[in-house]
């Protein structure tokens, strides 16, 4: 956590004037409020931009990051400023550049034929869904801040999100990108090809390196047909074994259609039912509730047949207790809209403290099992915030200070201790502390700890060879 310092930093003179004639003298923000850009989505990162820069074409982000590779100045990228790890605002020395790509923000082609759209990286994601649909396509990257993530955010931080299970995340999503170098050189890489074997594949080494590397200011993203049908549901099971054995058995009939699978531990809908009373809950309370969503491509008919068939099959073998089908487009949005509520309801009951874990599906009762009676002995009365993607073994697995308890003190108290147990437990059960989120300011230090030296080292040998001046988001990751 850092703490704004109000002393000045001088301004280099000149790299004001080489920012404001790359940009234009009011893309050129220093000095008065930029809480809105140096806070992060959290409230939990405080840090103190030199200036916030924003760029509105590749141009002029290249220009810019010219006049600071002259100027030995850091930078750090940032999108919609919604990533939860504390790697979109700068640190609070007041040097660094923020550059906020959030102008740059056009969906420059679809092309059909190809099922491929070409987007610039401040795209808030919510408007390249739109696009795509407007062309009868769809774009299925989908999480709770799509209303304010950009598509630039999404591939640096290789987003997951509710689709991961038919479409595969960012990484799978993304066939191409525009980057610029520390040095203001433009690598065009927007081919949009699905067969390239000439070489190593760049775009892999920028999505998901969270600013570290260069800049991304244009992406191809894969687009899909509609689907000509979707069901969703909510269900109640009694234990996550049962929801393990629910997403067995949904995968089982589904197959390819089954397009989303979601758990919520009762914990996080009751902190959903304390802030947000007016959003509806279909269901009563169940230890645990499963949103499923089937797409189907052939027909409405086939859909709902497959769907009836398989919470059938499931109350009558007891997988799950109770089920509620949406009947409508608005009734399936409002269950959506139920599970995407949750991180704002964590965020009303206060600061908390984030895993966001990937595991083997197999072993997620029996991790949950173990480690929710282990926090429950170490730190009696402490809350598990417990929901996720389960459909590809990904938990957020968030503790909450104990009622009644002030949560920033739990937090300053009990972070690394609670962080230790948990992360302990996930390495045991061979699963990965960042599974979308990444790694930011929040888990450098557990990255040092816990990735294998030869993976570290490999990173750092990336890191020297394409910004050998350590000035992209430096502190971020490595
Ligand atoms: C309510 C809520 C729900 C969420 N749900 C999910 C979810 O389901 N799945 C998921 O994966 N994440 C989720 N997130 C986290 C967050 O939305 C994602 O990490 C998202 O991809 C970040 O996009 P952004 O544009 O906000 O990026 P920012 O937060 O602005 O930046 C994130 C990182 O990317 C870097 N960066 C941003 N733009 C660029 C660029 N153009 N070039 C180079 N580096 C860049 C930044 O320096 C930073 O390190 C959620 C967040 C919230 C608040």
């Amino acid at each position: 956590m850092s703490s704004p310092s109000p002393a000045p930093v001088p301004f280099p003179s000149t790299l004001l004037t080489d920012l404001r004639s790359a940009v234009g003298e009011s893309h050129v923000l220093q000095g008065g409020d930029l809480g809105a850009y140096e806070r992060d989505w959290r409230k939990r990162w405080h840090g103190r931009a030199l200036a916030v820069v924003r760029p509105g074409s590749t141009a002029e982000v290249a220009a810019v990051l010219r006049a600071c590779a002259r100027h030995g100045t850091a930078v750090v990228p940032q999108g919609g400023n919604t990533g939860l790890v504390g790697g979109s605002v700068p640190d609070d020395s007041g040097t660094q550049i923020l550059l906020n790509l959030g102008r740059l923000n056009r969906v420059r082609a679809i092309d059909a034929a190809n099922l491929t759209m070409t987007v610039e990286a401040g795209c808030v994601l919510q408007a390249a869904q739109a696009a795509a649909e407007t062309a009868g396509l769809l774009l299925p990257l989908s999480l709770a801040a799509e209303g304010s993530c950009t598509l630039g955010g999404n591939l640096s931080t290789n987003a997951g999100g509710t689709q991961v299970l038919r479409y595969g995340n960012a990484r799978e999503l993304c066939l191409g990108l525009e980057v610029v170098t520390p040095d203001g050189e433009v690598w065009d890489g927007l081919s949009g090809l699905r067969k390239d074997n000439t070489g190593y594949d760049l775009r892999h080494l920028y999505i998901g390196s969270e600013g570290t590397l260069g800049v991304i200011t244009a992406a191809v993203m894969r687009l899909y047909p509609q689907p000509a049908a979707s069901m969703t549901a909510l269900a109640a099971c009694d234990s996550v074994a049962q929801c393990v054995a629910l997403l067995q058995l949904a995968q089982g009939r589904a197959a390819a259609s089954l397009t989303g699978f979601e758990v919520v531990s009762d914990c996080a809908l009751s902190l959903v039912r304390k802030h947000f009373p007016q959003i509806p809950q279909p269901l009563p309370p169940a230890p645990w509730t499963v949103l499923l969503e089937v797409s189907d491509a052939e027909s409405a008919e086939h859909a709902r047949t497959v769907f009836e068939g398989l919470l059938e099959a499931a109350l009558e073998s007891g997988v799950i207790t109770d089920a509620a089908v949406a009947t409508s487009v608005a009734q399936s949005r409002a269950m959506w809209h139920l599970r995407e509520s949750i991180s704002m309801a964590q965020a009303e009951e206060g600061l908390n403290i984030k895993h966001d874990i990937a595991l083997p599906v197999s072993r997620i009762p029996a991790f949950v099992a173990s480690t929710d009676a282990a926090l429950a002995r170490a730190f009696p009365g402490v809350r598990l915030v417990n929901f996720g993607h389960l459909g590809d073994g990904n938990l957020h697995y968030n503790v909450q200070a104990p009622l009644g308890a002030s949560a920033p003190a739990f937090l300053a108290q009990q972070e690394h201790a609670v962080n230790t147990l948990v992360y302990d437990a996930v390495q045991a059960h061979g699963g990965s502390i960042s599974a979308e989120h990444g790694i930011g300011a929040l888990k450098r230090e557990e990255l040092a700890q816990r990735k294998s030296p030869v993976a570290l080292s490999l990173m750092r040998a990336i890191k020297q060879a394409l910004d050998p001046d350590q000035r992209m988001n430096p502190g971020r990751m490595l």
